[in-house]
């Protein structure tokens, strides 16, 4: 399957936005966008620039879509999910996206970022329920308990994630138990624990042309 290649910190530069795609690095001053805030390419400095509607609509797809990894078929596929779905179609695609195994995951702090999060996913440490599962879009539901296999528990990149969760916090629909090693759902994520910036509508619109 295809996927991006390129370096992380242009996806950020170019959404003019610190998407957090690469763990610590995005906390230190190493990060790019802290030091070049500004979209990479010949032009990036340009100082005018006429944006259309149409142009404004994808660049927040755009963002949307390299905050959670996905690639366009991934991504238009959960927002045909979300308009066959019941409530309001912005809202409703957020959730899912939220509601990733991978996304999970990070948000509870067992991976630095997204990315690791999908390769521990990937590469069979978690189970969920005690079943292993190892697709990142498994989407997580309520009363589901996520915890690591036991050969797993030792790993150090993901403990080292765990000891760092405080600085991010875990959002309110996840409790995790550090000691235990073990994450549940408590309840569906709600919009407003979505922090990052994003104008879902704008999605919206740009999808119902
Ligand atoms: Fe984005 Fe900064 Fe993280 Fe790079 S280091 S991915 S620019 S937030």
């Amino acid at each position: 399957m295809a996927r991006y290649t390129g370096a992380s910190c242009r996806q950020c530069r170019r959404e003019n936005l610190k998407l957090f795609l690469k763990g610590d690095r995005c906390y230190s001053d190493k990060c790019s966008f802290e030091r070049r805030a500004y979209a990479p390419g010949q032009h990036g400095q340009a100082r005018f620039r006429k944006v259309s509607d149409y142009a404004v609509q994808l660049r927040e797809k755009q963002k949307v879509k390299r905050i959670y990894g996905m690639l366009e078929g991934q991504f238009r596929r959960y927002f045909e999910m979300a308009e066959a779905a019941r409530g309001v179609t912005g809202e409703t695609l957020l959730v899912f996206l939220e509601r990733r195994l991978d996304n999970t995951l990070f948000r509870l702090g067992f991976a630095n970022s997204r990315t690791q999060a999908r390769q521990i996913v990937r590469h069979s440490h978690v189970l969920v329920n005690g079943r292993k599962v190892n697709i990142p879009s498994y989407l997580v539901s309520v009363g589901d308990v996520i915890t690591l296999k036991e050969k797993s528990k030792k790993n150090q990149a993901i403990n080292e994630s765990l000891d760092a969760v405080a600085r991010r916090g875990v959002p309110s629909w996840l409790e995790l138990d550090r000691d235990k090693l073990q994450g549940s759902i408590k309840s569906m994520p709600e919009r407003q624990e979505i922090t990052m910036p994003i104008q879902e509508q704008l999605i919206v619109e740009l999808y119902s042309k």
